[in-house]
């Protein structure tokens, strides 16, 4: 009986050992030597200005680190950030304060090999194949990727730096499962700004000029609430005290640079391309919002575009 006992003692001592040592011990060692932890990690959105002339390849899904996307339908080769490093700074700003309030790190630092989401803040809408006119192409998930590629064109906007940070905040939240809102305090809507804009905490309707079904379901959509249930809420007097998310990034990157896999896969997608049907021509208008997305499942589609 004794030995019994002592057996079971045994293994629930190892049990508890192992879960509640030795597993979180791991765990530590392993946080401490990437500098962070996975699961609270906060999502990276880094604005590219273009400075070294990147190549954007068209693909079937959207790679921040490889540099490809799904809404282009040509290479796109932009030419930098038109207007200057104080211009510049005003766009980082303006994308940094309308973000404040959410788990995510807004820079203009190359992640590198970090899983992150990229806008392109560069260059014209012809550069992407795109007709005049465009401020922004962005794909349009209801089910957010793991990374996602967007486009603002500074060259089409004008040298309006809230202007351009806006219309960078709109298109990487269109890959979030944002959709345009009618309210001119909205950063997702097309109207004249009614004064400094943000996220709006209340039901808005979805549209362009006029109201209409969003993009995944329902009439109306809470852009704050979307984005607080895609990338976590930071805390209030946080975000009173220290403002904006200034560059934190810490951790296990490897670098960035070419290498042969990337010429690999850009091969592969250029032989996949080859072999599907291509994209349907022509561009969707500002206003020519697509209403309704690919279920999450839908294969390997294209996701919508919107700008
Ligand atoms: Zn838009």
């Amino acid at each position: 009986m004794a030995e019994i006992v002592s057996g079971t003692h045994v293994a629930v001592l190892a049990t508890v050992l192992v879960f509640r040592l030795l597993i979180p011990l791991v765990c530590a060692l392993l946080v401490g030597l990437c500098g962070t932890n996975a699961g609270a990690t906060p999502r990276v959105l880094y604005l590219n200005r273009c400075a070294d002339r990147p190549v954007v390849w068209p693909a079937w899904e959207d790679d921040a680190v490889e540099d490809l996307s799904s809404v282009l339908e040509y290479v796109a080769e932009p030419p930098p950030y038109p207007y200057g490093y104080a211009s510049w700074q005003q766009v980082l700003a303006t994308t940094r304060r309308l973000f404040a309030p959410f788990d995510i790190e807004v820079t203009d630092e190359d992640p590198g090999d970090w899983p992150h989401d990229e806008v392109f803040v560069c260059g014209g809408p012809w550069h992407a194949g795109l007709e005049p006119g465009f401020w922004g192409l962005a794909p349009f998930h209801c089910q957010p990727p793991e990374t996602a590629v967007s486009f603002v064109f500074p060259e089409s906007i004008g040298n309006a730096p809230e202007e351009i940070g806006v219309t960078v905040a709109q298109e990487a939240a269109h890959a979030w499962g944002l959709d345009h809102s009618l309210s001119c305090k909205d950063p997702m809507s097309y109207a004249a700004p009614c004064g400094e804009r943000s996220f709006q905490d209340r039901e808005l309707a979805c549209g362009e000029y006029f109201a209409r079904t969003c993009g995944c379901g329902g009439d109306q959509q809470n852009t704050y609430q979307r984005l607080a249930d895609v990338l976590g809420e930071r805390d209030v007097e946080t975000v009173a005290r220290e403002g904006p998310r200034a560059d934190e990034m810490v951790g296990c990157r490897i670098g960035s640079g070419a290498s042969w896999s990337r010429w690999v896969l850009v091969l592969l997608v250029i032989a996949i391309r080859w072999g599907r049907e291509a994209w349907p021509a022509g561009a969707p208008a500002p206003d020519s919002f697509a209403r309704s997305c690919h279920p999450p499942s839908s294969g390997r589609g294209r996701p919508l575009r919107t700008g």
